[in-house]
């Protein structure tokens, strides 16, 4: 009989191992493809998605440890569908606390609910809830089980030198230091970054001047699934709460204090356990046991680097931008920026994307992930100037938008409270195709590709974005064998390797053929991190060979980033 082993993800500790790279002669570093930098949610993410393109990956922390403390709870929807192609999505839904529905008050009306997903057929819901440590620990387990990642734990980055054709890390261990040169550096070192420090670069913004109690309590209290906001309520007169529930029977409680709150003093018990009390007692809880698991205050920037790339030093996730995390799109962009980066490394690795084009590719890397961040820096400014008006007159128009929201529609679309991490669409990519037919919907070229219920082959039910995480480029080919025989010979006649996969329009396909507006015929190209980069009625060889070329930026019609 087994027993199942129960993981204590905060407390768990990684053995630090003495590598023979450290026994190399100092003036003969030893040479790896990738060396990412920071064993994050985004430096793992980056690590198992190379390894699994077959790219082998060093992947140093400064720690052995995961997250400690209250950091991210939600986890979007894209970030799920990436985790499923890294083999560990699965885990993290049946542990986190899946969630589509807000609810929003005003003192202690409702004044809307929403539902963030509200169509049918998505195997993911637009949500869940699950603490930090447990994504970092089912990744980290993941990772060990890749023999092309090899995790050193204890491990600090402690100096960065560019060369021709390499960049130099020295690291620093229990055993002192040693150097490894690396063709590439995944630069996941978080917030504080010391590869940006020690590259002269800087992350600029706003720092906004609020604090946050940020409190994470074990309840018996049976509250429903959901996210409440409230902005000025009886309970926290003044400010704004924020409530979600976690794995584990945990609850995470925002609580706003203001600028002039005593981070110190606001952390203790005495200050925490009345605040918890107030608000259970407000939604008829009163009777309720808690127990405080972690608080801390927290104040928040919007911020982010100039540019993501420095050479061979590519930034991603926190060490690149900062968000504050009303709309949680910390973690899920930074995933998003590691799902970005992982193809076009291992395109260049492995020669698909040689001098020029794999100077642009990268280069690609950097303008697509900025243009990310800048809308997520704006969406996330904008919730946070709402939340927390920094002038009366901004205070007296956001409560007239709050009393109005209750009656009319149009004022509730300018609540608010957080507008929850999407993808970005990279519509101005210079590695999308532009559409040559008229196509309608969302699925441009540059967003992601959206999910819906298909059948296989085989004949069994599944999920079409299941069935394009293969490591290459995918074409999603509508319609069955006669109605997509010329797009079906174009494919072959191009001699691409792509990943082909069959979508009838009608029936089990119907639902996938109204997103993606496909006829009989209708071809989708999708690049390795599945989004759309380009599409046809019916498309030619050459079309689909330029389409590729375009997209690995070997194009010579390609034009330059903006
Ligand atoms: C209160 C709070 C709530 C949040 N809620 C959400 C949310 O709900 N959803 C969401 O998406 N985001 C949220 N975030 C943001 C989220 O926590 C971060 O965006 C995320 O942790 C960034 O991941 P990362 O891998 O880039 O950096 P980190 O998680 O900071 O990881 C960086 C890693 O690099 C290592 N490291 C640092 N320096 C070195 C070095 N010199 N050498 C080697 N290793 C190094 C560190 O030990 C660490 O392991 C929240 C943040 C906070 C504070």
């Amino acid at each position: 009989m087994t027993t199942a082993v129960t993981v204590d993800y905060q407390s768990l500790r990684f053995a630090y191992r003495r590598h023979a790279d450290q026994d190399a002669p100092a003036d003969a570093p030893i040479r790896h493809p990738v060396v990412v930098v920071g064993a994050g949610p985004v430096g793992l993410t980056l690590a198992i998605d190379l390894a699994q393109r077959g790219v082998p990956v060093v992947l140093l922390d400064n720690d052995c440890t995961l997250s400690t403390g209250s950091r991210a709870i939600c986890f979007a929807k894209r970030t799920l569908e990436v985790f499923d192609r890294l083999g560990c999505g699965q885990r993290m839904v049946d542990k986190g606390v899946s969630w589509n529905v807000g609810r929003v008050f005003f003192h202690d009306e409702q004044v809307y609910e929403f539902n963030l997903l509200p169509e049918a057929g998505h195997e993911r819901p637009a949500f869940i809830n699950l603490q930090q440590y447990y994504v970092e620990g089912y990744l980290a387990e993941r990772a060990a089980q890749l023999p092309l990642i090899d995790i050193r734990w204890n491990n600090k980055v402690t100096g960065v030198e560019q060369r021709a054709d390499h960049a130099l890390l020295t690291i620093e261990t229990p055993d002192g230091d040693y150097q490894l040169a690396a063709a590439y550096v995944g630069a996941c070192d978080g917030s504080r970054s010391n590869l940006r420090q020690l590259l002269g670069q800087e992350a600029t913004g706003r720092v906004f001047r609020d604090r946050f109690l940020i409190a994470d309590i074990q309840t018996d209290a049976d509250l429903p699934t959901e996210r409440r906001f409230w902005f000025d309520p009886p309970f926290h007169p003044g400010q704004s709460v924020l409530l979600h529930k976690q794995a584990d029977g945990m609850w995470r409680i925002d609580f706003q204090l203001g600028w002039d709150a005593d981070p110190v003093a606001e952390r203790q018990p005495e200050r925490i356990t009345p605040r918890v009390r107030a608000l259970l007692d407000s939604i008829g809880f009163g009777a309720a046991q808690f127990t405080i698991g972690w608080a801390s205050v927290y104040t928040f920037a919007c911020q982010r680097m100039q540019r993501f790339r420095h050479g061979r030093v590519l930034f991603a996730g926190d060490s690149a931008h900062g968000v504050s995390p009303f709309g949680a799109r910390g973690a899920n962009s930074g995933v998003q920026d590691a799902d970005n980066l992982g193809w076009k490394l291992a395109a260049v690795l492995n020669g698909e994307a040689q001098d020029a084009a794999a100077e642009a590719l990268l280069d690609s890397y950097a303008s697509e992930r900025e243009f990310a961040a800048d809308e997520n820096i704006r969406h996330s400014t904008r919730a946070t100037d709402f939340i927390t008006p920094k002038s009366e007159v901004s205070r007296l128009f956001r409560d007239a938008v709050l009393a109005l929201s209750r009656r009319h529609a149009f004022a509730r679309a300018l609540v608010n409270s957080g507008r929850l991490s999407v993808p970005a669409v990279l519509a101005a990519s210079p590695l999308g195709t532009p559409d040559a037919e008229p196509f309608a919907g969302a699925m441009v070229p540059g967003a992601v590709a959206a999910d819906a219920p298909v059948v296989d082959a085989g004949g069994h039910a599944g999920w079409l974005l299941r069935q394009c995480g293969g490591p290459g480029f995918s074409a999603l080919v509508f319609g069955n064998d006669d109605e997509a025989r010329t797009s079906l010979q174009a494919i072959e006649q191009s001699g691409l390797a792509l990943h082909v996969v069959r979508v009838p329009v009608t029936a089990e396909g119907a639902l996938a053929a109204q997103r993606y507006d496909a006829r009989p015929g209708t071809v989708y190209l999708l690049r390795p991190d599945q989004h759309v980069c380009a599409r046809w009625r019916q498309p030619t060889a050459a079309a689909l060979c330029a389409a590729v070329d375009r997209a690995l930026a070997r194009s010579a019609t390609m034009e330059t980033a903006s």
